[in-house]
């Protein structure tokens, strides 16, 4: 049986009055991500992973912010069409975990929902996905909260009949 394990990182500027999605999840805050897409860096993380377990490349591979397609685009949106990909090169997500790098608020309360959201797209139980956040201790840009940064790993199986690699 064919494992292959990935991992992402993604970081976003935080702007004043910008809306502020993770993890699929539009959180109650003054302050916002800034990017081409929605900005979601648990999702954009996720897909990176993704795409690196499976050899597929990375998310601005796929979806180039030059491209104005991408622009404003709900990441729940790349997080399917990724997924699409590395179904097609005959693997499965067995898990993914993230450790999210926010100085505040804190996520705790929305960390099921995001999980949940995760789980829909991915068509896996909420059990196989994990979502951690922690503060940089006011240090760095995290600790200024000028960003918000995220990693991820995912583990993939293959399910290609003739079991050789893809
Ligand atoms: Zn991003």
């Amino acid at each position: 049986m064919n494992y292959r394990i990935g991992i992402g990182y993604d970081v976003h500027k935080l702007k004043k009055g910008n809306l502020l999605w993770l993890g699929g999840i539009l959180i109650k805050h003054p302050y916002g991500v800034e990017g081409h897409s929605d900005a979601d860096v648990i999702l954009h993380s996720i897909c990176d992973a993704l795409l690196g377990a499976a050899g597929l490349g990375d998310i601005g591979k796929h979806f180039p912010d030059t491209d104005m397609a991408f622009k404003g685009i709900d990441s729940k949106i790349l997080l399917k069409e990724t997924y699409r990909m590395v179904l097609k090169k005959k693997f499965k997500v067995i898990n993914t975990d993230t450790t999210l790098s926010l100085q505040e608020p804190k996520i705790a309360t929305y960390i099921l929902a995001m999980r949940n959201c995760i789980g829909k797209i991915l068509k896996i139980s909420p059990f196989q996905i994990s979502i951690k956040a922690t503060t940089s201790e006011g240090m760095g840009f995290i600790g200024r909260k000028e960003g918000v940064a995220a990693h991820s790993v995912c583990l993939l199986r293959s399910f290609y009949t003739k079991r050789k690699w893809v």
